[in-house]
């Protein structure tokens, strides 16, 4: 199995790379923040209970988070790898997800962190809030919260996986094919 994390802050680009990384290594993409957008969309109760906390750009909890990454994991027994995007968000998440991984006698291998600056995370967010419509990607108050949020709280997560020599951070400012070059030759090196 090849388990990666990519990492980053909101804007840094996860999502692009993770399509084209799926593409090209046949893993499962596994997006917290598009599960949670799924379920508000289809009004659940999870739905109901993460919008509270994303509308403000704050941190669905922890253990809301966690019990439902186990349950997308454990929805895909056959899959060959996985790129968790948005999580691990937190050290108590992190530490789930090396608790799940052992369970299923793997690992995270890989936390390919993309780095870009603040100014250009807050521009890129509200030209997606306009194309997309994406109610957190609108408002520049709950942008400047979810950087601050990510700089509070998510960014100590790399220093989990530094500290296991897991840590590979990537400049995200560029074009998309060449940050995916960048990406790629961390992760064949690897393989
Ligand atoms: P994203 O699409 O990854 O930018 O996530 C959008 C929002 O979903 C975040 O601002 C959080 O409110 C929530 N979210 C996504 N992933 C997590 C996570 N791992 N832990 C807590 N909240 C999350």
């Amino acid at each position: 199995m090849l388990n990666i994390v990519l990492f980053g802050p909101p804007g840094a680009g996860k999502g692009t790379q993770s399509a084209k990384l799926v593409k090209k290594y046949g893993l499962v993409h596994l997006s917290t923040g598009d599960v949670f957008r799924y379920n508000i969309k289809n009004q659940t109760d999870l739905g109901v209970l993460a919008k509270f906390y994303m509308d403000k750009g704050d941190l669905v909890p922890d253990k809301v988070t966690i019990d439902m990454l186990e349950a997308e994991v454990k929805k895909n027994p056959s899959a060959q790898g996985f790129i968790f995007d948005g999580f691990p968000r937190t050290i108590a998440q992190a530490e789930a997800l090396d608790a799940l991984m052992l369970e299923k006698n793997t690992t995270v291998h890989l936390m390919l962190s993309l780095d870009v600056p603040e100014d250009e995370l807050v521009s890129r967010l509200l030209l997606r809030g306009e194309e997309s419509g994406r109610a957190d990607d609108q408002n520049e108050e709950i942008i400047r919260n979810r950087i601050q949020v990510y700089n509070n709280q998510t960014a100590v997560a790399a220093s989990f996986y530094d500290k296991q020599n897991k840590y590979f951070p990537i400049n995200g400012v560029g074009s998309i094919d060449n940050i995916f070059d960048q990406l790629c030759e961390v992760i064949d090196k690897f393989n």
